[in-house]
């Protein structure tokens, strides 16, 4: 038998082993306050710095922790889709474990929800802590998602949110490999408001977001929810296309006139490389898409658990 808290509380967790002890002491202070039933998933992403045994052992000190452990490292988008997965609560909150996402703003985010709100995000006002390259490249990364997306993904609003559990099946069903969760709990719709924020610096480690990954994020998020960099190949085709046939006329006038302006191999060379360029683009922005449908016809499992084993069909947990 399955209990059904009233609160599940979200953590993915990747070689933040600082953190945890922080992390569950701040969050058990939090719930308990509020009075309601609760458990805290920590999903470990594959970490290699001993958090894997420590979720294990927390949990078989204090009740409330639930352990999800991954076979390997399949990065926090899928951790946290994880962590839907295996919860239970009537109401679930996404946060993460470095505890730049205050567990007590989760006071708020629940008020919100008792006003009858089924996806109350939290928008950071204030950042502490952060690089100003990070700073910058999130802000243009959000202002462009905007921009360029259907979907009005609320400025400034990371992963740390409050979903009600009617939300959470839908999301469940929305088994696409690369995700993007801020924008699929957008496009779900339902009944959505924000909550102000001041997101702390990261408690303890550095961040697990390199550049590399930061970008791979980006395109994951702007070719779910666009066509953009598909359309852009077009509109770059008919214009250069458009150029060309525009140039015609002006070259045969420029040498019946005797003028001796595009002539020679330069100009040539400078045109074939552009378009080669605007080609090789073109194709390269072609195989992202088309790489990510040939990553859903394999149709993968999105994650796999290590621990615990099938412990929703009832079957045998295995030994700590
Ligand atoms: N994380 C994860 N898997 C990864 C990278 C990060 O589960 O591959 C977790 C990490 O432990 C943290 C959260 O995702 O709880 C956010 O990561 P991080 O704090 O490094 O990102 P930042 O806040 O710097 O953007
Ligand atoms: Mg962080």
């Amino acid at each position: 038998m399955i209990n059904r808290p009233q609160i599940s509380v979200i953590a993915p967790v990747y070689n933040e082993i600082q953190s945890l002890p922080e992390l569950v002491h701040r969050v058990q202070t939090v719930l308990d306050q509020i009075g309601m039933s609760w458990e805290l998933l920590l999903v470990d992403d594959g970490s290699t710095d001993g958090s894997t045994e420590l979720i294990l052992r927390l949990a078989t000190e204090n009740q409330h922790i639930r352990p999800v452990i991954f076979a390997r490292n399949f990065g926090h988008q899928l951790a946290v889709t994880a962590g839907l997965d295996y919860s239970h609560g009537n109401a679930v909150i996404i946060m993460d474990a470095d505890l730049q996402d205050p567990p007590e703003v989760i006071k708020d985010l629940i008020e919100k929800w008792k006003e009858g709100y089924e996806v109350v995000y939290a928008v950071r006002t204030e950042r502490e802590g952060e690089s100003w390259f990070k700073l910058a490249t999130a802000s243009l990364f959000y202002r462009l998602i905007y921009r360029i997306t259907d979907v009005k993904i609320p400025l400034d609003s990371g992963d740390f949110r409050l979903l009600d559990r009617s939300v959470v099946e839908v999301l469940k069903q929305m088994r696409e490999r690369h995700r993007f969760l801020r924008g699929m709990s957008v496009w779900v719709g339902f009944k959505q408001t924000g909550v102000p924020y001041r997101r702390a610096a990261r408690f303890a480690g550095k961040t697990k977001y390199p550049f590399r990954k930061m970008f791979k994020f980006a395109f994951d998020a702007i070719t779910s929810f666009s066509y953009l960099p598909l359309q852009i190949a077009t509109y770059l085709g008919f214009v250069s296309a458009g150029i060309s046939i525009l140039a015609i006329p002006v070259v045969v006038l420029l040498r019946q006139s005797g003028s001796q302006a595009f002539f020679g191999q330069a100009t040539t060379l400078i045109a074939v490389l552009f378009l080669g360029g605007v080609q090789l683009i073109s194709l390269g922005i072609l195989g992202e898409y088309i790489g990510r449908i040939y990553d859903e016809a394999k149709g993968r499992p999105l994650y796999i658990v290590r621990y615990p084993i099938n412990q929703e069909n009832g079957q045998k947990q295995k030994e700590v």
